[in-house]
């Protein structure tokens, strides 16, 4: 992993670039999600190192430097950003934040729609349109008012209004947002196909370079329009709260949102959020979010700036359809037809609402294609219920040491005793030798084997037939065979049928250790499986564990680590998974206790009396450990013959009493 430094100084450097693009050339290269994740990385990596935050810094920036061609303008008040928040938690601490510095106060709401577009300040002396200014970088913007009276709905003089009369008089300052609705924003863009020109990206970028056109003219042929959110005079008095200044911009003649809404709790608030989720597509004109902010102005004042956001407001993001992630490693999973699929392991990231650690990579050409490595920052995409897919990569945010993804070596080191191919013309790699009958035949059979579910009557040639009959097609479906099914079959007679059925029936209830080593996950023996189930307890636990967690269980290394999270990610083993539960099959977790209760053990040498696999179940069925490997948490060693010195001298040196196979057999006895 890169240093916090080294990353925060790649960010920086990328981001300021994205903020040109964007802010300066109206041409951003990167979609706005992209943007924002990448900045919230920023963001949290600086919080969590202060001293390495620098005036340069985006997250200390509002807009960018000024283009040329426009006169500066200092603004009388700073034009400020507004913090981003991304889920209904970060809303509520924000709540919790701003009502400890609030006191006594009782603190109500006035929300709006997000406009994206960019904003503009009017200005407005005895009622009359002076001077309209970008936002700038927030304390000087530029002056674009030769373009902005072209925009028709920006009345160039106020109206009269009786309730609003002292707004007519001296400077009143109005904020709001330049937009180009969506319809217009198609038109203009059929019209430039029509024309064999270029089509324009977005509205929001389209409104931008329009404003700062140096033509006017140019600039009345581009419908663009004006919706205030703010109003501001010299004394603060006159506008005591955000609902009064919407009110008084209706009066005064200035369009508005009308979904603004005065809202008196956090729970209207988070009812307004939730409203606007799915009506906001119909809007006509393109927003991401809504801006909530204390209603009273006067706390609004008092809660202060920190940074270059006011503490009293924020902006709550939709969930994006995009968001960026650090690849930590590419598995690979074998399948159900044997194909050998990558799937890369991420950070956690959320993406369109939901939390994704892992997408597969589908085969080497896709990964080709992406260029994706271990180390890389990607971008992840999902829509709605669609499996999350990895885009592209963030190639500038690449750290300077990482390989290029060489699929044969990570085969070879994951399964070093499989042999694959990679036929002409396809694009997988597979099990050599494999169809998809062998290898169900082989799961069944490992399924009901005897360290697995143990179900005797399941043999080879049972297995063979009910799956060449079509009566199997994964292992979950030896749960749905019938004695009508059975007795078609030459092997079975009425007899035989019933028996099968009712052992298959009885092992509804599997230990859960014996459940996952029957579902075959590589390099998960009977021993791994119950040091998985020590540590996790659920399958849905497991199911969950990351590789640095799997990591974490003694005796799990990087190869198995890597071949549970692969199994796990299997959008079949999924299916398979949810199957088993569907048809009532429910591992169970027993935390043995019994007179080896937090005793450990490492048994090594040959047993006269039984094999390493019994041993390690008489201990466990007295809740004693099993272990792998000689620590200084073990208690004994049992040494049975042909023992090595090295293991003997690894337990004196750790003073870990030895005991040969008599004492063990007398100690299992006593703990019964
Ligand atoms: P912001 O533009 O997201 O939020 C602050 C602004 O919201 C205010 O200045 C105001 O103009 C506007 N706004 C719209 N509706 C409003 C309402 N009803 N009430 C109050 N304000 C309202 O914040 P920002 O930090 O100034 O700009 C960052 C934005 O620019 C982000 O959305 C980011 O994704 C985008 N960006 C994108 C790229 C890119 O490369 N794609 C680069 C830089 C920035």
């Amino acid at each position: 992993m890169l240093p916090a430094a080294d990353r925060i100084r790649d960010l920086r450097q990328l981001l300021n670039q994205y903020s040109y693009e964007y802010h300066v050339l109206d041409a951003p290269t990167v979609s706005d999600a992209v943007y924002d994740s990448l900045f919230q990385e920023l963001k949290q990596l600086e919080a969590a190192h202060p001293s390495l935050v620098t005036p340069d810094s985006p997250t200390q920036r509002v807009g960018n430097e000024l283009k040329g061609g426009f006169q500066k303008v200092n603004h009388k008040w700073r034009m400020l950003s507004l913090n981003d928040v991304f889920s209904i938690k970060e809303v509520e601490a924000w709540f919790g934040r701003i009502s400890k510095l609030a006191g006594d106060s009782r603190i109500d709401f006035f929300a709006d729609i997000k406009m994206d577009g960019l904003a503009c300040s009017l200005v407005y002396e005895d009622g009359i349109l002076t001077q309209a200014v970008t936002r700038g970088d927030s304390y000087v913007g530029e002056d674009v008012t030769a373009n902005v009276r072209t925009i028709k709905n920006v009345p160039l003089r106020l109206r009269d209004s009786k309730r609003c009369a002292d707004f007519l008089v001296g400077r009143t300052e109005v904020r709001g947002e330049i937009v180009m609705l969506k319809d217009d924003f198609e038109a203009i863009n059929q019209r430039q196909e029509a024309a064999g020109l270029p089509t324009y990206a977005n509205p929001r970028n389209l409104a931008a370079g329009t404003i700062r056109q140096l033509d006017p003219q140019l600039v009345a042929d581009r419908p663009l329009s004006f919706r205030a959110y703010d109003v501001l005079r010299d004394k603060s008095s006159e506008v005591p709260t955000q609902e009064f200044a919407y009110d008084a911009l209706t009066e005064l003649g200035i369009s508005r949102n009308h979904q603004a809404k005065y809202l008196p709790n956090l729970a209207a608030v988070e009812e307004f959020i939730d409203q606007w989720d799915e009506l906001r597509h119909d809007l006509p004109f393109n927003t991401d979010g809504v801006v909530v902010k204390v209603n009273d102005r006067q706390l609004y004042e008092g809660l202060g700036i920190v940074g270059k956001q006011p503490r009293a407001a924020i902006a709550f993001k939709y969930p994006a359809e995009q968001a960026t992630t650090v690849v930590r490693d590419i598995v690979i999973q074998i399948g159900r037809t044997g194909a050998a699929t990558p799937v890369a392991v991420f950070d956690p990231v959320v993406v369109a609402g939901s939390t994704i650690t892992h997408a597969s990579l589908h085969n080497a050409d896709e990964i080709a294609r992406l260029d994706v490595r271990v180390g890389d920052t990607v971008v992840i995409f999902k829509a709605g219920d669609i499996i999350p897919q990895v885009e592209s990569v963030v190639e500038s945010l690449r750290p300077a040491d990482v390989a290029k993804f060489d699929f044969e070596a990570a085969l070879k080191r994951q399964y070093s005793d499989l042999e694959f191919d990679r036929r002409p013309g396809e694009a997988a790699y597979r099990l050599r030798g494999a169809t998809s009958e062998i290898l169900l035949k082989k799961a069944v059979e490992h399924f009901a084997s005897k360290s697995a579910l143990d179900i005797n009557t399941l043999g080879e040639k049972n297995v063979e037939a009910i799956v060449d009959a079509g009566l199997v097609k994964d292992m979950a479906d030896i749960y749905r065979l019938t004695v009508a099914d059975l007795v078609e079959l030459d092997r079975f007679a009425d007899l035989s049928a019933r028996k099968l059925v009712k052992a298959i029936q009885a092992a509804k209830r599997p230990l859960l250790e014996r459940f996952i080593y029957g579902l075959g996950i590589r390099h998960v023996g009977i021993q791994t499986a119950r040091d998985l189930v020590e540590k996790f307890e659920t399958l849905d636990g497991l199911q969950a564990a990351s590789i640095d967690e799997l990591l974490a269980v003694d005796g799990i290394g990087q190869v198995v680590a890597e071949s549970v999270v692969a199994w796990f990610s299997d959008q079949d083993n999924i299916d398979l998974l949810a199957k088993f539960k569907r048809l009532g099959v429910e591992p169970i977790y027993e935390r043995l206790t019994g007179g080896l209760a937090g005793i450990n053990f490492v048994v090594t040498g040959t047993l006269a009396t039984m094999s390493r696999d019994e041993a390690a179940d008489a201990i466990r069925q007295r809740g004693g450990v099993f272990q792998a490997a000689i620590s200084r948490e073990t208690n004994y060693l049992v040494a049975g013959d042909k023992v090595g010195s090295s293991k003997l001298s690894k337990a004196r040196s750790l003073e870990v009493p030895v005991i040969d196979e008599t004492q063990f057999i007398e100690l299992l006895k006593e703990s019964k």
